[in-house]
């Protein structure tokens, strides 16, 4: 089935059309936190991208909109569909080009716009496209201002402006050099020593947005970059998710290239995953761990992660006395968190980092900086740092519960569990002694992700296994 890809995709709260793609599969628009999302030809098309960016445009009153998007092939019509829709709206539109989604977020806030557009699949495959929604303060819109857009299009709410009252549009070609200012600006970051270290950095932007930022920040650090698949032509050189299975090239490049560390960027640059010197990944949960040790390190603040995220960062916030929480599943919910307890790191391990002191989003970028501060201040590999950090092993799976209520299945399961220790923030999550599993609803499959952590990944897949089988015979 094509729709449903990982992590990003968990927190539907709404489904809209449902469509027979060429295939004869039934593609669906995911309506999420984030924004929407749907494959080109079936589910997005030019009326879905139109009603939602009106009803963003009334939203926002005509006012103020940053709009960047990944280097998807269909981001050309779809950016001209939603300019073309603002100005009618009234809108002043800035555009800003080919750029990470966090390049937009911290655009609205440069220039102090009503809000923006990312026009995005994230991490989908190539068929895909989307938009994300963000609003003023420069963050995706929180659940509730989302609800209120989503059912303003449903409604067909919005207006359109007189001939004399349109909105405009200009170009702005400064916002990935005003991004990487203030990442070599972050207070962590010592540029100096990292100019003087010299890492030599593969990185991998699998022909998305942060081809157009991450060598350029790289050599800005005085890094020797080998750049692969940077072009940003939205023809992916492989499968785009940066998870292990797809970064056989990049750990190739390391090896031969014998370089210090690779990255893997996700297409829009919000999600970084990390290749050892050896060419082996590093799982893309420790892109966070390494980002709050390092800020642990060096100040006491509160740190903040969603309920799916490995333990590892708890343990750090632990051993250096800080306060530890966890947020829903979802870039928002660890937001608002952040915000809520003034944390000073956060995110979520699927590689992405927020630091506050940049912006209140995930950033690949952020993540790409704190990784190589870190490691020139340990001083060995970055295997032998992974290796320093504590140890668990994450495995993702899911049981088919089809003629089962998904929210009786979790009751029966949690039923079954109560004398361990249960959180129902999102889903159920059990936490043992040193593991934890997480079980989660899907809104558009009749399954429930079973997302397991131990120390060791046999434990962690008798964990998982575990919990399939008890669901299994419900
Ligand atoms: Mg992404």
């Amino acid at each position: 089935m094509a729709c449903f890809f990982a992590a990003e995709l968990l927190n539907f709260l709404a489904l809209a059309t449902l469509q027979l793609d060429q295939g004869g599969i039934v593609s669906q628009l995911m309506v999420s936190i984030s924004g929407i999302r749907g494959e080109i030809g079936s589910t997005l098309t030019p009326e879905v991208i139109h009603k939602y960016t009106a009803a963003f445009g009334s939203y926002v009153k005509g006012g103020k909109v940053i709009l960047g998007r990944d280097s998807r092939v269909s981001g050309p019509f779809i950016s001209n569909i939603v300019k073309g829709t603002l100005v009618a709206s009234g809108c002043h539109v800035i555009d800003i080009g080919i750029v990470p989604t966090p390049t937009v977020q911290l655009e609205v806030e440069y220039h102090n716009a009503d809000g923006g557009i990312a026009i995005t699949a994230s991490h989908n495959p190539i068929q895909w496209n989307g938009l994300k929604f963000m609003g003023s303060n420069g963050r995706f819109l929180a659940p509730e201002e989302a609800d209120k857009v989503f059912e303003m299009a449903d409604k067909s709410e919005f207006n359109y402006n007189k001939w004399s009252d349109l909105g405009r549009e200009h170009l702005d070609a400064e916002a990935i050099a005003r991004h990487i200012d203030k990442v070599l600006n972050i207070n962590y970051v010592d540029k100096e020593a990292l100019q003087k270290r010299r890492f030599k950095v593969v990185v991998d932007t699998v022909n998305g947005a942060g081809g157009v930022i991450i060598p350029e920040l790289l050599k800005a650090l005085n890094c020797e970059v080998v750049a692969i698949n940077q072009e940003p032509t939205g023809k992916f050189a492989h499968t785009p998710e940066p998870l292990a299975e797809n970064l056989k090239q990049l750990g190739d490049a390391v090896c031969s290239n014998k370089a210090d560390i690779g990255f893997a960027i996700d297409p829009d640059a919000d999600r970084c995953a990390i290749v050892d010197n050896q060419g082996v990944p590093l799982g893309e949960e420790y892109t966070l761990v390494i980002a709050v040790n390092l800020i642990l390190m060096k100040k006491m603040g509160r740190v903040v992660v969603n309920m799916s995220t490995s333990r590892a960062s708890e343990d750090i916030a632990r051993y250096y006395n800080c306060m530890f929480m966890r947020s829903k599943v979802g870039e928002i919910n660890v937001a608002e968190k952040m915000v809520e307890l003034d944390a000073i790191i956060g995110g979520e391990g699927n590689g992405g980092v927020i630091l506050p002191e940049v912006h209140l989003g995930r950033d690949a970028p952020v993540a790409v900086a704190l990784t190589l501060q870190h490691l020139v201040e340990f001083g060995g590999t970055i295997r032998e740092l992974r290796d320093s950090l504590p140890q668990y092993v994450m495995v993702k799976q899911k049981v088919n519960i089809e003629g089962l209520h998904p929210d009786n299945v979790l009751k029966a399961i949690s039923e079954k569990h109560k004398a361990q220790k249960i959180n129902f923030l999102d889903g159920v999550k059990i936490d043992f002694e040193d593991s934890w599993v997480h079980l989660r609803k899907s809104n558009t499959e009749p399954i429930i992700r079973v997302i397991s952590e131990a120390p060791t990944e046999t434990e962690a897949q008798e964990l998982g296994a575990q919990f399939m089988k008890e669901i299994s015979n419900l």
